[in-house]
This record gives C-alpha cells, sequence and structure tokens, in this order.
C-alpha cells in the first residue's frame, strides 16, 4: 500500500508542476500559511465557487446571497467572543523555539481538549502527556508550558496615530457579515422564516502552525450559509442542511467511503447540536466542513453590544422572537485539497503508467482541449485553430495543445484532469475518406475511448457532458 506522505507529497507536485497551487512569495522564500492559486487552480477554485453557489443559492428558493465588506467595526469581535475567546493553547519547544499547539498534539494521542478548557487545565493534560508529544522539528520534548494565543490578526485601518489602541481586525470567520447584515435583508428583501443567506469570503487567523498544504492556513477563504429558523424548530431543518451538504460532496464526485459525519464531543455553551462533514484526506480523516445548531447566541450578542433590535416579527401571527442559526461554514482550501485527493490516480493505460485527474467534468480546469494531429501541417492546423476558436467562443476554458505527439498530449491533459481531448486529423479534412470529412477524434480522459463527432455536433456535445 501507497506511504500516505506519499500521496501527500505526489499531490503537492502535481499542483506545483502543473500551475495549480503555489507557495505564497515564493521567491522571498515563502510565506508560511499562505498559497497562491495558479492559472490552473484558479479555474478548479472558480468552479468549486460556483457550484456551491449554485447548490446554496440558485437551487434553493429561500436563500440570498452577500457579499460584505472584509473589515467591521471593531465591537463585532468583542461581541462574537473572538477578542476574548479565539485562542488556541500554544507551547514553545525550548530548544529550537518551534511552536506547537497542544490541543492539536493531545488530539493525535486520542486525548480529546476542550475548547473552554482555562489554560491551567490545558496545563494539567499537557503535562500528564509530555512525554509522549515531541518537537516536530528537533524531537525533543522540552516545551515550555502552554498559553492561549489570540488568533485574530489586527490591522491599522483607520488608525493615523499608528497607537494601536483600538485595532480593525481582520475578519476572523467570513460568516460574521451575515448577522451584521441579516437587518438589511430583512428590509430589502422582505423574507419570511425560514429563510437562508450564502456568503463566500476570506477570514485570516494567526495559526500557530499552519500545515498540511491547503488544510491549515493563515489566509482563508471561507464559504458560509446561515439559515434563520423560528426558536425550537431548528432540529428537522438541522438534519436536512447535514444531508443536503454531505450529498453535495457526493454530487462533486467524492467518494463515499472517503467521507463521513462526526459530532462535536464537546459543545460550546450556546451551541444546541454541532457535526463536522469529515474527508479521509491522505493523513486521515479531519474537518472538512462544519454544520453547527447555534440556537439565538450570534443575533442576541449583536443586539447587545450594538444596541439595535434585531428580533424578528411574524407578519401573520405578530409574533417577535431572535431567530435561531443553523450554520455551514467551510474553507475552500479544504475542498480544493479534498476535491484533489479524490481525483489523484496513478494508474496503466494502453501498456503505460499514466497519472490521471479524475475531477467531475464540472470542476477540470480545462473543459476541453483541442490539437492538431501534425503541429508542422498547416491545413491540420488551420483547422484545427477554427474548431479551438469556436469552441473558446461558447465555453472560454478550452486549452491548445499541440506540443509533442498525440500520446503526450493525451497525458498532459490527463494529469490536469481535461475530461475530453479532440484531435483533428487528416480524415477531418476528408481527403480520403470524404465520408469522415468535418468530423474530429474526441477522447474520454477515464477510459481513453475515442469516437468519431461531427465539429457541428461539439457545442451540444460538451455542453451535456460538462455543465
Ligand atoms: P480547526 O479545528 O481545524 O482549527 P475550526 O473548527 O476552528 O477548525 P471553524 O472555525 O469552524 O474551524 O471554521 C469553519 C471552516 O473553515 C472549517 O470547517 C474549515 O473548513 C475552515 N477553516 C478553519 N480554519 C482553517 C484554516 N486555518 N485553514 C483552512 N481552512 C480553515
Amino acid at each position: 500500500m501507497e506511504k500516505i506522505s506519499d500521496k501527500m507529497e505526489k499531490v503537492v507536485s502535481l499542483c506545483k508542476r502543473r500551475g495549480f497551487v503555489f507557495q505564497g512569495s515564493e521567491i522571498y522564500g515563502g510565506l508560511a500559511g499562505v498559497f497562491d492559486f495558479g492559472p490552473m487552480g484558479v479555474e478548479l477554485l472558480n468552479n468549486l465557487k460556483r457550484a456551491w453557489w449554485k447548490a446554496n443559492v440558485y437551487d434553493k428558493e429561500n436563500y440570498y446571497g452577500l457579499d460584505s465588506g472584509m473589515f467591521k467595526h471593531p465591537k463585532v469581535w468583542e461581541a462574537s467572543g473572538h477578542t476574548s475567546g479565539f485562542s488556541d493553547p500554544l507551547a514553545e519547544c525550548r530548544e529550537c523555539n518551534t511552536r506547537i499547539r497542544v490541543d492539536k498534539e493531545l488530539d493525535a494521542l486520542g486525548v480529546s481538549a476542550d475548547e473552554k478548557m482555562s489554560e491551567t487545565e490545558i496545563n494539567r493534560l499537557f503535562d500528564e502527556y509530555r512525554e509522549k508529544i515531541s518537537c516536530p522539528k528537533c524531537g525533543q520534548k522540552n516545551f515550555t508550558s502552554a498559553h492561549a494565543f489570540n488568533l485574530l490578526v489586527k490591522s491599522n485601518l483607520g488608525d493615523f496615530t499608528s497607537e494601536g489602541n483600538d485595532p480593525v481586525y481582520l475578519p476572523g470567520e467570513a460568516c460574521q457579515g451575515i448577522y451584521l447584515n441579516y437587518k438589511n435583508i430583512l428590509n430589502s428583501m422582505s423574507p419570511k422564516l425560514p429563510f437562508g443567506t450564502a456568503q463566500i469570503g476570506k477570514a485570516f487567523r494567526n495559526e500557530i502552525s499552519p500545515r498540511n498544504f491547503l488544510f491549515r492556513t493563515r489566509e482563508i477563504e471561507q464559504a458560509d450559509t446561515q439559515y434563520f429558523v423560528k426558536p425550537n424548530e431548528n432540529k428537522e431543518a438541522y438534519e436536512k442542511i447535514k444531508q443536503d451538504r454531505f450529498n453535495w460532496y457526493l454530487s462533486l464526485g467524492i467518494k463515499e467511503e472517503n467521507l463521513r459525519f462526526k459530532q462535536h464531543e464537546n459543545l460550546v455553551f450556546y451551541a444546541s447540536d454541532a457535526w463536522d462533514i469529515e474527508y479521509n484526506y491522505p493523513w486521515g480523516f479531519d474537518e472538512l466542513e462544519g454544520v453547527h445548531d447555534r440556537t439565538d447566541y450570534d443575533l442576541t450578542q449583536h443586539m447587545k453590544f450594538s444596541g439595535t433590535d434585531l428580533s424578528y416579527t411574524d407578519g401573520e401571527t405578530g409574533e417577535k422572537y431572535i431567530p435561531w442559526i443553523l450554520e455551514t461554514s467551510v474553507g475552500l482550501g479544504r475542498m480544493f485539497l479534498a476535491v484533489m485527493c479524490d481525483a489523484y490516480h496513478e494508474e496503466e493505460m494502453d501498456g503505460s503508467k499514466r497519472t490521471v485527474l479524475k475531477l467531475h467534468p464540472d470542476l477540470a480546469p480545462y473543459r476541453v482541449a483541442v490539437s492538431p494531429l501534425l503541429r508542422n501541417k498547416p491545413q491540420l492546423v488551420e483547422k484545427a485553430r477554427e474548431v479551438f476558436v469556436s469552441l473558446k467562443k461558447e465555453f472560454g476554458n478550452v486549452a491548445w495543445d499541440d506540443n509533442g505527439n498525440v500520446g503526450k498530449r493525451y497525458r498532459r491533459q490527463d494529469e490536469i484532469g481535461t475530461p475530453h481531448c479532440v484531435v483533428i486529423d487528416f480524415d477531418t479534412l476528408g481527403e480520403e475518406k470524404p465520408e469522415l470529412k468535418d468530423t474530429v477524434t474526441v477522447r474520454d480522459r477515464d477510459t481513453g475511448e475515442q469516437e468519431r463527432v461531427p465539429v457541428e455536433k461539439l457545442v451540444e456535445l460538451f455542453e451535456v457532458r460538462c455543465r
């Protein structure tokens, strides 16, 4: 069996080699916890966002989209509890100064450290298991005790004195913008409860040890939905949302055996229930998306801190209450990594080894690649360009590939997940077999099978096979 780290290394290496993901600021030696999406990566990322938006806005009748500003009033992060409680327990290696997150180290030993634990409590647990925790860099076991490290990232926006007394934070999570605009949505769109709001936005966290590539980064893009329901009418809707989110990953082609639900053992005091959807990453099952039943905590907090009435009045019964919230939240980086790991395959085809990304056709960076059989035959190139230009006009994400022989082109397109390759050959010109004039070879990425298709049918074919 393949070693865990091998698969991860192969995926990371493919991401770099084929233009999916680069280390942030690489030419300066890199910036930990930040990644850049390259020409192939941005296509996959945009396709993921589009698929998510379709499922959470267009396919629903009572969900509204939102794009809120990143910076928010400093009080927002007080109301949300981030300034006081958004911290991870940090310890430092006395030998080499490497920092570790004590709760995650304990987690790896099967010891669950409750998020609400005080510093004293977490240190008691840390002391108990110290002997089993080694520094990931130097291997020593000589750590300082743990202290709470706040993850919020400060900015000096609007601070012209540079004193930094009342910092405007970068968002610790994107979803706060939804709570802040809940009233605006009520007033402008007049929705009846229950209704949802969907948003994709950036968040920043001073993660102590960013790791596992896109899994734990300092700059994060989150896709969130918040569903506002009548108090105590949460259970059924929560179950449906959980199932919908799980099924959505299946609809992206992720294998069912690589997904599972995990219930939170230690609920935060206001939550009614909380589950994670976990993906089987190369290092094992880990959190992909959180689905949380949050009661009225968020709106109540913002009502208290802002002094603005955030209650909802039922138009028919006149009842007034603070809605409860069911939240879904997923990091696009974690989604991207899960999709890449799931799609990555090495296999034999036609007697040779190939690496293929079996991406869902809707997610693949290129919908189709077009090639002339030979690049030094002007009639073939001219005809191929004609087909390429017309497909590109229709779909946009179409590749032109005339490098090397056709077999090599297929392998190159397999590696980036292009579902179909179109080849223009002498039969397309109809010189020897007039009945094949204006037909092309269409080759399928997964089976390697080839079919002969009239040029005029190509748009229709690729419309049906990729949406
Ligand atoms: P973890 O326990 O792994 O630190 P979390 O429970 O703090 O994650 P949430 O605050 O619930 O995560 O954030 C919602 C989602 O945002 C997560 O399910 C995950 O997909 C994503 N996310 C959170 N932190 C990061 C990060 N540092 N890098 C990438 N994605 C992240």
